[in-house]
């Protein structure tokens, strides 16, 4: 059975400036080494790649309409 848990909503902005930074977008922890780059080592120990993903298509998909916007 897989639920979707949807409690903890970021912007897609904030996960991926997060991320490029090394830190936690939920708890502000340290992320992890390299090959564990999605996977917090603070409180929360979240595995971010697949909201990461997500979030990286959803502002890939806006920046490509905005692109086209003349
Ligand atoms: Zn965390």
């Amino acid at each position: 059975m897989l639920s979707m848990r949807r409690s903890t909503v970021k912007s897609s902005t904030d996960v991926i400036s997060g991320i490029l930074n090394c830190v936690c977008p939920e708890c502000g922890g340290r992320m992890g080494e390299r090959g564990q780059e999605y996977r917090c080592q603070g409180e929360c120990l979240m595995d971010w790649r697949e909201i990461w993903e997500q979030a990286s298509a959803e502002l890939g998909t806006r920046s490509k309409r905005s692109a086209r916007r003349i």
